[in-house]
């Protein structure tokens, strides 16, 4: 096919914004960040502060005052769901399963309801992680927190911090009061602007339109030697102003925004976080359908540091005592605020069924009566993939 070019369809289409200029976003992702911490070796040494490098204190030791016993509350025996409950369990677990036949649950015949209780207990345990890092400000002539002479900051642990909500997943950050100090910026040296990052002062940079070569081709699809001319955007010279520091080669200091001094202090990032353990006794169903389930709570302890529990039921004693130990020395370098144990039992029916021939069995769990089928018949009897 030969068709006649104008000279207009000779000329490849003009380049696009991005294409001269770049993209604006991956311009600033090359835009190395500026570091707001000094450097250490060019900071104060305060005692108990050590190497300031954002790691974790050691809390000081602490010895919780004794708790009141919690004698559990006795549980009457639960009784198990009746026929008509579970099969109306499994209907409702079948309406939530797109290829779940609903004939076998309508047709099964249930032989047997054995009530079982199921006993969860959990210990929760919630900590307070402090750790320390020199950080800075531009400094603009404000007031200054100085350490006055022959005193020192208070320790990380006795900075005054408000404490959250017990329980919440929190981080917070506070100054350490008379830390502050200042000093000329670290980065530029006082001046108040550095070398561009992009051109790296040179004040120019590769032309991105013929990426340096400085001609493009007149058309794209004629690769012969004389088929080249000079680049429109940088007229041949393969470089073009920088556009980050508008040829000038350099730019603000992001440390100090051009001030030439910083205030440094120490910072004090606090986090607060939870850990839990759980213990069930029977493993009949999966553990999150018990964790979930409304039960009876036969012992509910919060307080700063609980003490294991005795309960003669579904091995809690000895759960209790192990989950009290190991959070009392597993994270030496967190102080726990607040701690709550919870022991629960949960009713759960054993249904055995028989359908078609075949023997099987579903769970109905908690007082919200919710099934739980692992070997129901006729799933995906229209041969869609089981999600
Ligand atoms: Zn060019
Ligand atoms: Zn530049
Ligand atoms: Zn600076």
């Amino acid at each position: 096919m030969s068709e006649q070019k104008s000279l207009f369809d000779e000329l490849p289409p003009p380049p696009s914004y991005s294409e001269i200029h770049g993209a604006p976003s991956t311009a600033d992702a090359q835009n190395p960040t500026e570091p707001s911490a000094p450097p250490v070796h060019l900071m104060e040494n305060y005692e108990g502060y050590g190497e300031l490098r954002n790691e974790p204190v050691e809390p000081p030791p602490y010895t919780p005052p004794a708790g009141p016993h919690i004698p559990p509350i006795p549980v009457d025996q639960q009784r198990p769901a009746t026929e008509e409950e579970a099969r109306e369990a499994l209907l409702e677990l079948i309406s939530t399963k797109c290829c779940w036949s609903v004939r076998p649950a309508r047709e099964l015949v249930i032989t047997d309801l054995v009530g079982k209780s199921i006993t969860h207990y959990s210990l929760q345990s919630w900590t307070e992680i402090r750790a320390t890092s020199w950080d800075s400000e531009p400094y603009t002539g404000d007031h200054v927190d100085w350490c006055p002479p022959n005193q020192a900051p208070p320790n990380p642990w006795e900075v005054p911090v408000h404490v959250p909500s017990a329980f919440s997943q929190l981080e917070r950050s506070v100054r350490v009061p008379r830390t502050e100090s200042v000093k000329l910026c670290f980065k530029c040296n006082g001046i108040g602007r550095q070398p561009c990052w992009n051109c790296r002062g040179s004040s120019h940079i590769r032309c991105n339109f013929c990426h340096g070569r400085g001609r493009e081709r007149r058309d794209r699809m004629n690769s012969s030697h004389n088929n080249f001319t000079s680049c429109r955007f940088c007229n041949g010279s393969g470089s073009q102003a920088c556009f980050t520091c508008n040829g000038s080669g350099n730019i603000l200091c992001k440390t100090c925004r051009g001030f030439g001094k910083i205030k440094c202090f120490i910072k004090l990032t606090i986090t607060w976080k939870t850990h839990l353990d759980n213990h069930i006794d029977l493993p009949l169903v999966p553990e999150n359908l018990i964790k979930q389930a409304a039960g009876v709570v036969v012992v509910q302890d919060e307080r700063d540091r609980v003490t294991p529990i005795d309960y003669s039921r579904g091995g809690v004693t000895e759960a209790s005592r192990k989950f009290v130990n190991q959070h009392a020395t597993s994270w030496p370098l967190e102080l726990i605020r607040r701690q709550k144990q919870v022991v629960r039992v949960i009713r759960v029916t054993e249904c055995k069924y028989v359908w078609d021939g075949n023997q099987g069995t579903f769970y109905v769990i908690g007082d919200e009566m919710k099934a739980y089928c692992s070997d129901y018949p006729k799933k995906c009897f229209c041969s869609c993939s089981i999600l």
